[in-house]
């Protein structure tokens, strides 16, 4: 069975870089029938963020790609947190060290220093020069009676095995000459990132990883410790970054990547989803407007590429409009717009809504479709220049009288326009009327009475097109409005 896994560091909340990784990891494993796991990889407590834990899964359910099995959930393989499973790692290099493919390193701290403070003079990259790996058994011995709690190291010796990587083809990294025996076990009992990954992919039974590309040359060392300890490994799949359009790192832009902030600023979840597998690799073509089952069908592993996938954040809006228009032709999901939306007029406005039913929901729910086509995110409907659906302006007589004298005439030819029974508004026949009571009128120019609607509708002086003003509010409305304007 295909069994998947994102394995998160908690240091930091969820942004876009991991969200595709876990998207990735979600869309193979449903479309294998497969499980997708969450564990979140905690060895290293000193760059514990608070809260990154919480975060990293709410926002997997937020995104509509939540784990089956997680901290939160629970799952036959559990704990999915690395802290709470000590003794599988030690039991592992206790393994190693019986077998003699890891061995106790007394180094202290110090020595460490020194080394790495003289490569770096002599120009080189710093690596342990594996000094404990001769001791002998007496000398071992001799040394826990003082130190009973020493780091282990792993014994990279050999040839590295090759590998062929689901996404980047054969691959092999010799690590033996080039890197010093590396920690799999600290001294406090906690593991390094390598040990820790082999020890629960082994025991997770996870079937492929999926992770960044940035592990691609760690793999290596991961098969020589799936080896020593007699395991399968998995197959991999490396993924390639993804960077911004510019190809600088996503990290780079900081705050406006991070999931929080988009959900906060409305967009939708299946957006950003659409965006991030928009940027190249995985799928025939690109297409925008793809909903989260159609990611599953048409997602194929063979098709992710080696290159960067570049994403262009600035083509979030127009995604985000056309998801939000799907969303309004459904009409279970307008609903939960049409509350949405409720809510946000409420924040925004509360004070100062009149009781004219502007949450009414028929209302609402009219205003989102007129409006579908014009705005990106629900919120728009809320900023200062849609205010005048929710709200009534106030027009002094003066303002109005220093655009044009010609108030009253226009008030009342447009009341006129108004009656009738089931008065239908289209702005094409208020276009056409306007433009007639304009050409009707001598000495006003047709902006002038233009202008003069609009501040009488919307206390604004530029603004939506006042045909589009009259038929959002409707005909009570604008009647209403315009009445205000003979007093
Ligand atoms: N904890 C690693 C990270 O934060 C996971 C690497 C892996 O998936 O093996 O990226």
């Amino acid at each position: 069975a295909v069994r998947v896994r994102f394995a998160p560091s908690p240091t930091g909340f969820l942004h876009l870089g991991g969200l595709r990784t876990a998207l990735y990891n979600y869309i193979f494993a449903k479309k294998h029938q497969g499980s997708f796991i969450l564990r979140l990889e905690d060895t290293d407590q000193t760059r514990i963020v608070p809260g990154a834990a919480e975060n990293i899964e709410d926002m997997l359910e937020w995104a509509g790609v939540p784990p089956d099995e997680s901290p939160r959930r629970g799952g036959p393989a559990g704990p999915y947190i690395q802290s709470q499973r000590l003794a599988l790692y030690a039991q592992a290099a206790e393994a190693l060290l019986k077998s003699g493919a890891a061995y106790p390193c007394f180094c202290s701290p110090q020595r460490l220093e020194l080394l790495k403070k003289e490569a770096l003079r002599n120009r080189q990259t710093p690596r342990y020069d594996n000094r404990c790996r001769s001791l002998s058994q007496a000398q071992v011995a001799q040394k826990l009676a003082m130190d009973p709690k020493p780091a282990i190291r792993f014994r990279l010796e050999g040839e590295a095995p090759a590998f062929q990587d689901l996404v980047y083809g054969w691959n092999r990294h010799e690590v033996a000459s080039v890197e010093g025996d590396p920690v799999i076990l600290k001294s406090d009992g906690f593991p390094t990132y390598h040990l820790a990954c082999v020890v629960d992919d082994h025991h997770m039974g996870i079937s492929h990883v999926l992770r960044g590309s940035e592990w691609l040359v760690s793999t290596s060392k991961h098969l020589l410790l799936y080896q020593a300890l007699g395991w399968q490994p998995p197959h991999f799949a490396h993924l390639p970054l993804l960077l911004n359009r510019d190809g600088s790192k996503l990290s780079k832009r900081q705050g406006d990547i991070f999931l929080e902030h988009f959900a906060a600023t409305g967009f939708l979840p299946d957006a950003l989803l659409d965006i991030i597998t928009n940027c190249g690799s995985g799928f025939a073509e690109n297409q925008m407007g793809r909903t989260l089952p159609e990611l599953i069908t048409q997602f194929d592993l063979s098709r992710v590429t080696c290159h960067s996938a570049l994403l262009d954040l600035e083509k979030l809006p127009e995604f985000n409009r056309l998801h939000l228009r799907r969303l309004v032709g459904d009409e279970t999901q307008r609903c939960q717009l049409v509350g949405q939306l409720q809510v946000l007029v409420e924040e925004a406005f509360g004070s100062q809504l009149q009781d004219r039913g502007v949450l009414d929901p028929t209302y609402v729910e009219r205003i989102i479709l007129l409006r579908q086509g014009h705005i990106c995110r629900l919120q728009d409907l809320v900023s200062p220049a849609y205010s005048y659906l929710w709200t009534r302006p106030v027009v002094g007589r003066a303002q109005l009288g220093a655009i044009s004298e010609k108030v009253d005439i226009i008030a009342k030819h447009v009341l006129g326009l108004l009656e009738g029974p089931g008065t239908n508004l289209t702005q094409d026949m208020l276009n056409g009327e306007l433009k007639k009571l304009s050409d009707g009128l001598e000495g006003i120019k047709h902006s002038n009475v233009m202008k003069l609607l609009r501040v009488a509708l919307s206390g604004q002086q530029q603004g939506p097109p006042v045909a589009e003003m009259m038929v959002s509010l409707g005909p009570k409305e604008v009647r209403e409005r315009i009445q205000k304007m003979l007093c």
